[in-house]
């Protein structure tokens, strides 16, 4: 970015609550069904129909507040925010405005190495709207309204940001904490966590923000970061070519990566809040506060200083442990069914495992290798019974097969060879084999010795024990 400009980023975050039935009705909330299955009377606001809080929907809310220590309003209200468009047929959508159910909280974030505390300004609950289908409609537009009445936690921050990094970085921790406390199951791309980015910028050292353009529904972080940096060049171009921002709402085109104008400041709607007259205001009471307090599970940040301090993991191992539960707690099983070291676990985690999930796109909880066989594995390295090389081979097997380590070593005859004179046997032939080797090493090539490890592992089929060759090997060269 230019230097003389900084930018300004504040993210509102929509998060899908993973309740059974919608905020105001029993209607189902799963993903996917045959389009309009699961549009009750209730989210279509029939006339006549009542709406009735979904309980687990407002607990779910409160243990949000809790884990970002903000304040739980002990008195909030929904309101009806009234538009029309296609997919919200009753022409308003109950939201929530002056007393939102959540109020001032923060999140810490990780920059290069920094810690920077983002302001929350509230989050409120809501009804989620139905959705438009745009393909196989012959140039016309479906509407779907199974997802109309999903519950929606919308979580605002302050203008706290000051780079897509930043932006970035906040948005997946709170991704990461909402699927902790497993309010959200977090999925982008079924919509369960999509972003709105506010971006302006101004010259470095002004003290008031600049003009904001707000970038709408943008579902990934990868567009997250594109879509705040192309906003950036383009309002700084814009100044610096003599034009001004106006405020208004874009869209990102993530195939043009470009964000385009969808309708400005004077033709945004007057949403004519006012309290929804079929609810009534929600009471949160102390008892209800310290029931869910007391259940709120360890959180990330917590869970990353213990496994730094009792498993003795560096900040990046631990970082990356404590991603998510499933991890964390893959983890806290192989250290505790392979007996062995835990940075020894940590590490074939983290390596060779991530990689190979990566590889395949699977989430941990559905690795082809579960906690008990991983520890097989882990164990045999930690014991010697095979190399870290051949525990490579071995893993491969337990990808790919049922069997446990254990078996495999055994089946494939890859048990570590330990007895010396097996070892010194082979060393006496390569030693013969290669004279003229052996006499440039006695003669002061020290490079020789590494040629000599390679011909004997080479020889034994990666199976001697690197420690007892080496020994053996030092011996009969000097
Ligand atoms: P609205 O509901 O109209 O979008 P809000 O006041 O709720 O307006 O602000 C929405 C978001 O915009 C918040 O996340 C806030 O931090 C952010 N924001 C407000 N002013 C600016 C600004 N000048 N530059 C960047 N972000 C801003
Ligand atoms: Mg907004």
């Amino acid at each position: 970015m230019n230097t003389q400009w900084e930018a300004v980023i504040g993210l509102e975050i929509h998060t899908q609550l993973a309740t059974k039935s919608k905020i105001f009705s029993g209607a189902s909330t799963t993903y996917g069904a045959e389009p309009n299955t699961q549009a009750c009377i209730i989210s279509l606001g029939m006339p006549g129909v009542l709406p009735v809080l979904n309980e687990d929907a407002v607990r779910k809310a409160v243990t949000f507040g809790m884990a970002i220590n903000a304040e739980i309003a002990p008195y909030s209200v929904f309101a009806r925010k009234n538009y029309f468009y296609p997919d919200l047929p009753k022409g308003y959508q109950i939201s929530q405005f002056e007393l939102p159910i959540v109020g001032k909280g923060f999140l810490d974030i990780d920059v290069d190495g920094e810690t920077k505390r983002i302001g929350v300004t509230r989050a409120h609950l809501e009804e989620d709207a139905g959705k438009s289908l745009h393909e196989n409609f012959h140039g016309l537009s479906g509407i779907d309204l199974n997802r109309a009445g999903t519950p929606l936690l919308e979580i605002v921050s302050e203008p706290d940001m000051r780079t897509a990094k930043e932006a970035v970085a906040y948005m997946r921790k709170l991704h990461e904490l909402v699927r902790y406390l497993e309010i959200c199951d977090g999925n982008m791309q079924e919509g369960s966590f999509r972003c709105d980015a506010n971006v302006s910028v101004r010259p470095k050292g002004q003290a008031e923000f600049g003009t904001r353009a707000e970038i709408k529904n943008i579902n990934s972080f990868k567009f997250v970061e594109k879509a705040i940096n192309h906003e950036i060049e383009r309002q700084i171009e814009l100044i610096e070519n003599g034009g001004t921002v106006v405020q208004e709402t874009r869209l990102y085109d993530s195939v043009k990566d470009e964000t385009r104008s969808m309708r400005s400041k004077e033709e945004a709607n007057d949403y004519r809040y006012f309290p929804d007259p079929d609810l009534l205001p929600v009471f949160i009471s102390d008892e209800l506060k310290s029931e869910i307090k007391a259940h709120l599970p360890e959180l990330p940040e917590e869970k990353k200083l213990r496994f730094k301090t009792d498993y003795h993991l560096n900040d990046e191992s631990a970082t990356i442990l404590t991603s998510s539960r499933d991890v964390a707690n893959y983890f806290e099983e192989v250290v505790k069914l392979s007996h062995c070291e835990s940075t020894i676990c940590a590490n074939w985690i983290t390596g060779e495992l991530s990689a190979a999930l990566n590889r395949a796109d699977l989430d941990i909880s559905d690795s082809p290798i579960d906690a008990t066989r991983f520890a097989g594995l882990v164990a045999r390295i930690a014991d010697d019974t095979i190399s870290g090389k051949i525990g490579k081979q071995v893993f491969e097997f337990l990808w790919n097969t049922a069997d446990s380590a254990d078996d495999i070593i055994e089946k494939q005859g890859l048990k570590q060879i330990t007895d010396t004179g097996a070892i010194e046997a082979i060393i006496d032939t390569i030693l013969v084999a290669n004279e003229k080797q052996a006499q440039q090493y006695r003669d002061g090539n020290e490079k020789m010795f590494g040629f000599f490890v390679g011909q004997v592992m080479k020889a034994m089929q990666g199976k001697g024990n690197p420690a007892e060759i080496n020994k053996i090997l030092k011996i009969k060269l000097s």
